[in-house]
């Protein structure tokens, strides 16, 4: 275990965050001390008033050798008053030199640098527009000003350019509508999100749909007959669901979303005629897959799925909890298809448990034989999961992969099918200091998840766990949120005040 204690709780989230991402899957615990505790593997920060400050790393079974380092402000912070420009900038050198001491002390430095933040492309975006740079100028900035990588600040790039002529349409105050469905067949290991097993949770379902029936209801006069830009019904695994039960939540999306205009023909229509833009299931787990509830989902023009495999490896799939096989991927993956979906997504996930390169490869090749439209690859998130957390505990180190060549080979066998990076993302914890990529072919990129990770637009969010945004379009970048209950029970019995939440946050203004 490692101990960070710092003088001042201003130094506390940068400095953790570091950490963790320098030693990743390592106990931390922290502590506000003004001379730390003095024992082995202690790292201790001391900040000065002039802004200086100096770090101290202490051996033990993790930190190998004593050492320390010092840090003073090209400008003092004392000189007068600083003002909000001059306290980033200082924000920005001391993170720097953070990063500085993590990469000498530990001979090691990270892809994304000194970046913490889990939307690396928008800060790109912004940086290359406000300050007119040319992508030479914006990989040379992103490593003096970050410590970014050329090849990371290149991808960002990418991303950024890629994704600014698609969020076009996005920018003049739409949103965006996201219905949680929080079951799932059974729950993986790596699981953070909000899933309940459906055979445990089946009275409960009808319930369910039922509020978020209410919570439909309630959208149009929200959101003033406003149709959404997008629609993404995700979870949990929405097609966790009977085909009956799915049929009536399309259904009554389709009847109760508000009409934009004097269109009044429903989702179909507007998808038709193009005002709908996108209609993404996350179907996800190929053993909730049927032939009848893909069927209900052509029926009411969803536009886009995903048929996850993770891996193709069978022992991981029984390791990690998701009790399908291969061949049941590939059968719903053929199945979609015959049905004429066109638009399938397929999620990776590298490092998890005792996967290495070659299993990497093998899953590759078979997603390759596949064929998939988009494809998003993650790197394993070492988080809130308590499974994941168990199975650490138990079992150690979960895996030694070289997280930097595996995310390669997946971007050249997404090179290879013919997709291109569309957008990206980071989390606490990961493997490897990576990102999450999604690639797509042109023409099937997942529009739902770059609105939201680019922030460029509301996102109205239905059922239990949601979190809705509402992004402020008058050029301040003011962004306000309001939850839902995550306890199943607790939404299901307030859901009135779940709405009152949204009425309040999207209501004015
Ligand atoms: S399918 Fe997704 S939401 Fe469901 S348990 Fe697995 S990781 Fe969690």
């Amino acid at each position: 275990m490692i101990t960070l204690s710092y003088n001042q709780e201003s130094l506390e989230y940068d400095a953790y965050a570091l950490l963790t991402s320098f030693y990743p899957g390592i106990e931390t615990r922290q502590l506000l001390s003004e001379e730390g505790t003095g024992e082995a593997d202690e790292l201790h920060i001391h900040a000065e008033e002039d802004g200086s400050c100096r770090l101290f790393f202490r051996a033990g079974a993790v930190f190998d050798k004593d050492r320390e380092y010092a840090f003073s402000p090209e400008r003092e912070a004392t000189e007068g008053a600083p003002g909000e420009e001059a306290l980033r900038v200082l924000k920005w050198e001391r993170k720097r030199f953070f990063y500085d001491c993590f990469a000498d002390y530990s001979g090691r430095e990270l892809p994304w640098g000194g970046l913490t933040g889990v939307r690396p492309t928008k800060l790109i975006l912004g940086t290359a527009r406000e300050r007119e740079l040319s992508e030479e100028e914006l990989i040379r900035f992103m490593y003096e000003q970050y410590r970014v990588s050329e090849e990371k600040a290149k991808l960002g790039y990418r991303i950024a350019m890629l994704e600014d002529g698609l969020l076009d349409p996005f920018r003049s105050g739409g949103y965006s509508l996201y219905i949680g469905i929080p079951f799932c067949p059974s729950t993986c290991l790596y699981c953070s999100f909000l899933s309940y097993p459906i055979a445990a949770f089946r009275k409960k379902v009808s319930e369910y749909l039922d509020c978020v029936e209410t919570e439909l209801a309630a959208l149009p006069e929200i959101m003033k007959g406003q149709a959404p830009d997008t629609v993404y019904i995700g979870g949990g695994t929405p097609t966790a669901l009977s085909a009956e039960e799915l049929e009536r939540l399309l259904e009554m999306v389709r009847r109760l979303i508000p009409a934009s205009g004097k269109n009044t023909q429903g989702l179909r229509f507007r998808l038709q005629t193009g005002s709908l833009r996108e209609f993404t299931v996350e179907a996800g787990r190929p053993d909730s897959i049927t032939p009848e509830k893909l069927r209900v989902m052509r029926k009411y023009v969803v536009d886009r799925i995903s048929v996850n495999p993770q891996t193709f490896k069978e022992e991981t799939l029984r390791l990690i909890g998701r009790h399908h096989t291969t061949e049941q991927l590939c059968e719903a993956f053929a199945l979609a298809r015959s049905e004429g979906f066109d638009n399938i997504n397929m999620d990776l996930i590298l490092g998890l448990p005792g996967e290495k390169l070659s299993d990497v490869e093998h899953t590759l090749s078979r997603v390759a034989e596949l064929g998939p439209d988009s494809l998003t690859v993650h790197s394993l998130a070492l988080k809130r999961a308590a499974k994941m957390r168990e199975w650490v505990a138990e079992h150690g180190q979960i895996s030694g992969l070289d997280y930097e060549c595996a995310m390669k080979m997946a971007s050249d066998t997404a090179d290879a099918l013919g997709m291109k990076p569309y957008y990206l993302y980071r989390q606490k914890n990961m493997a490897g200091a990576l990102e999450n990529t999604g690639f797509a072919r042109e023409g099937k990129y997942g529009l739902y998840n770059i609105v939201i990770m680019e922030e460029v637009q509301s996102i109205y969010a239905i059922g239990a766990g949601t979190v809705s945004k509402k992004v402020f379009t008058d050029g301040s970048g003011r962004i306000e949120r309001c939850d839902t209950h995550k306890d199943l029970s607790l939404y299901l019995s307030d859901i009135q005040a779940m709405i009152e939440r949204k009425r309040r946050l999207f209501g004015e203004g």
